[in-house]
Order: C-alpha cells, then sequence, then structure tokens
C-alpha cells in the first residue's frame, strides 16, 4: 500500500492514489469480484488477503489519515473490530454524544460481561484525560452527533493513558480533510465510509486506520475471522465517491455556513447548532482543531416536534432521510429515533448537500413558514 508522500496535499491524493500505475492497466482500479486467487502469491482468499479492489480504497482513505487502513463492510464492522482488540473486563468510555451504533454496541458488550462502559461530557476535557489513566478504550466522536460539540482531541490524544490503551476516534463527520486524529495521537481514527467519502448514499463501507502496525494486523485478522469484508462494488464505488470529496465539502460546507447564519436569524428557529457559529459552545475548539466546520447543522424549532415533523412533510429539495455526507441535503427530527429521548424533541439535523445554496434557503425557510401556520 502506497503512502501519501508530504509534499502531496490531500486534495490532490484523493484523485491520485490507489491507481494502478504499468503499462496498460486500466486508470481506475476496477470492482474485482474474486473470492480465490491462483496460488502462488501472496493472494490467495479475499477474505484473509484482500483485493485490489479493497486496497485502492484503503490506500485513498489511509494516505489521508497518514496511517494504514483497513476496509471494513461498514462503519460499524470498522468499529466492531476496534472493540474486538479488548480483553475481558475492559474499560470503555464514551462520549455522552455519540453515535448510537456504537452506544448499542457498548451496552450489548457491557450486558454480556464483557467490559464496562463509562461516559464522559464530549467537552469535558478534563474528565477525559482522568479517564485515560483508568481506560482501556477511549472512544472519542467529534465533532459529535448530533449536538455537534468539539472534543479537545489535541489534549486528550495525548493525555498519559493505560499501557495498552486504545485511544479510537470516530472521525465520519470531521472527515480525515477536516481533521486528522493520529496526527493528534490517536491510536485507530475511523470512518464511516457510507457517508462523506462515499459521498451519494448508495453504499455501505467502514475504514480503520491506525499508525499502529500490530494493531493494524490485529484489525485485518478480526475481519478475517469475522468476515466483515466490504463489497467489491460498494470499496469502488467508495473510491470513485472520493475522488470528489474535496469539492463537496468544499461547496457544502461553505453552504453550512450560509445556512447556519441565516436559520439563526429565522424568528421560528429558537437555537441552531453548528460549530462555525461564534454562539455555538464549542466554536473556539473547533477553530482549533478543525480545518473545516462541516456540512451537518442541528437547530431547535418554536413549536416543538409536531412543527418540525411538519417541516420534515414539507421540505422538497431537502429529503427527509436518515443519514448524511452525500451530495444531496438530507434531513431529520432526531428525538424521534428511540433512544434519541435526550435531545431537543424539535431538533432537526441537516445535513447539507451541494444543491444551490438559495434554493436551499427557500425550501428550507418555506417549509418552516408553513409548518408553523
Ligand atoms: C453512520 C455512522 C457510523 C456507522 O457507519 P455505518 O457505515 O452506517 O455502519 C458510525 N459513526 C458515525 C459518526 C456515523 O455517522
Amino acid at each position: 500500500m502506497e503512502k501519501r508522500p508530504s509534499g502531496i496535499k490531500p486534495e490532490s491524493w484523493l484523485v491520485s492514489a490507489g491507481r494502478a500505475s504499468e503499462p496498460g492497466a486500466p486508470l481506475n482500479v476496477p470492482p474485482i469480484p474474486a473470492s480465490n486467487f491462483i496460488i502462488g502469491r501472496e493472494r490467495e482468499y479475499s477474505r484473509d488477503d484482500g483485493t485490489p479492489t479493497w486496497e485502492a480504497l484503503e490506500e485513498v482513505v489511509g494516505g489521508l489519515e497518514s496511517g494504514k487502513a483497513v476496509a471494513f463492510a461498514s462503519g460499524m464492522a470498522a468499529i466492531a473490530a476496534v472493540f474486538d482488540q479488548l480483553a475481558a473486563g475492559a474499560v470503555v468510555v464514551l462520549p455522552d454524544d455519540c453515535y448510537q451504533g456504537v452506544v448499542g454496541l457498548a451496552a450489548a458488550g457491557a450486558e454480556r460481561q464483557r467490559w464496562s462502559v463509562q461516559r464522559v461530557a464530549v467537552d469535558d476535557t478534563a474528565g477525559w484525560i482522568r479517564a485515560c489513566g483508568v481506560a482501556d478504550l477511549i472512544w472519542l466522536e467529534s465533532p459529535s452527533n448530533p449536538l455537534l460539540t468539539v472534543a479537545d482531541l489535541e489534549a486528550v490524544c495525548a493525555a498519559p493513558r493505560k499501557p495498552g490503551a486504545i485511544v479510537a476516534v470516530d472521525n465520519t463527520f470531521a472527515t480525515p480533510l477536516n481533521q486528522q486524529p493520529l496526527d493528534f495521537g490517536a491510536t485507530v481514527s475511523l470512518q464511516s465510509a457510507t457517508k462523506f467519502i462515499g459521498g451519494h448514499s448508495d453504499l455501505l463501507a467502514g475504514v480503520a486506520t491506525t499508525k499502529d502496525d500490530a494493531l493494524w494486523h490485529a484489525l485485518r485478522k478480526s475481519r478475517e475471522l469475522t468476515g466483515a469484508t466490504p463489497g467489491t462494488l460498494e470499496a469502488f464505488l467508495a473510491v470513485r465517491g472520493a475522488r470528489t470529496l474535496a469539492l463537496r465539502l468544499q461547496r457544502a460546507q461553505q453552504t453550512a455556513m450560509l445556512l447556519a447564519e441565516r436559520l439563526e436569524e429565522h424568528p421560528l428557529v429558537t437555537r441552531v447548532r453548528y460549530p462555525g457559529l461564534p454562539s455555538h459552545p464549542t466554536h473556539a475548539m473547533a477553530k482549533r482543531v478543525l480545518k473545516g466546520f462541516g456540512t451537518i447543522i442541528s437547530f431547535d424549532l418554536l413549536g416543538g416536534a409536531e412543527i418540525a415533523d411538519r417541516v420534515c412533510r414539507n421540505v422538497r429539495l431537502i429529503r427527509h432521510a436518515t443519514s448524511l455526507g452525500a451530495v444531496e441535503s438530507t434531513m431529520e427530527r432526531r428525538a424521534a429515533i428511540p433512544g434519541q429521548g435526550h435531545l431537543p424533541p424539535s431538533l432537526l439535523r441537516l445535513s447539507v448537500g451541494i444543491e444551490d445554496a438559495d434554493d436551499l434557503w427557500v425550501d428550507l425557510d418555506s417549509a418552516i413558514r408553513s409548518a408553523a401556520q
């Protein structure tokens, strides 16, 4: 697997990485639907040894995160492979605001007494630093979902930790363009490539990246033994999507800032959470650790859950759908989801896509106004 040379910027790497270079080779690594290969070289069976298509995705993401990557069937498969590293009785520390799948996975393991789980507030840096002294797995997610709180990754990743402890960062919301957790000292960085890397809501894939060679081998082994392998077409599409990540992110981020500012002025909106707004509780931290403020906005409405549901039904250009990080804008009311009862009932999470910014604003504003009538 090739590493990104220091002179090549991430934006160029996204376009150039994961390509063959032999004369006559196709410019793009094709989807290679192979379970097995003729014996005689290192590659014999794809679940054990990977395929060139998966490796193209690993090269692209690994080079962005500055480590060695392992591609998985989904973000959760990559995350489960990290949890798979824990010995019995391990201590896991999760953020208070965290992707529901991770909370569910941790709770299921705790129920079977495989590990115990503690929670720390995303922005409680002192709490995280204390947790580093006792935890076997520190699980960070920043910006968090859906409150978009930004953690002091720099401080937490540099804190003294228990020998052998893993500091994992779910880097899905930031993308490797806005944040490089491994450079702060995290052990492993996770991407749900289903989101921004793929970028078109048409695949499930995940990637775990680490600079730690032993952990890289262990994650490969876990993939082999659990069979959490990426799909061939999915890996191909994820690479294809990644080619335009920098452009998509730049555009959607610009629009997100504009929409966040306009929402903040809206008479029917009571609160806007976007790390780029000076009013955001962790705006100063966001400016320090992130290269961009991202494409997700959460906002609350006057009138509660009922109005928010109506807004979701009223939007036309924006789609009422879950998930995020794609070319199309999507929105949903997060508290409507089981297990999310701690959130403000009217909180809408908007994932801003690459449509025209004014068109999005007109859609959003008229959906809110007609919902309130
Ligand atoms: C979607 C998501 C995941 C899980 O990824 P899947 O590809 O759906 O398995 C994990 N973390 C975050 C922050 C996500 O948004």
